[in-house]
């Protein structure tokens, strides 16, 4: 097994985020499936995979908040 990042919204805590969209200066526009909130990333991505629903739990306990960073 392999550690992956998982990214979450921030806003509603879903887990269906995803890249569907362009600027045109080649920056990822971040979109939430669930709550529409957008935003623009220049330097991270993301990719797919299947994980459990125990390590996705896992990784929702441990997100990064303002002032608590990820273990
Ligand atoms: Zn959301």
């Amino acid at each position: 097994m392999e550690y992956v990042s998982v990214i979450l919204c921030r806003n509603c805590g879903s887990r269906y985020v995803e890249v569907n969209e362009w600027t045109q200066d080649k920056k990822a526009v971040f979109h939430c499936r669930t709550c529409g909130k957008k935003e623009i990333v220049e330097w991270f991505t993301l990719g797919r995979c299947q994980v459990t629903q125990t390590e996705l739990q896992k990784a929702r306990d441990t997100k990064a908040k303002p002032g608590k960073y990820e273990r």
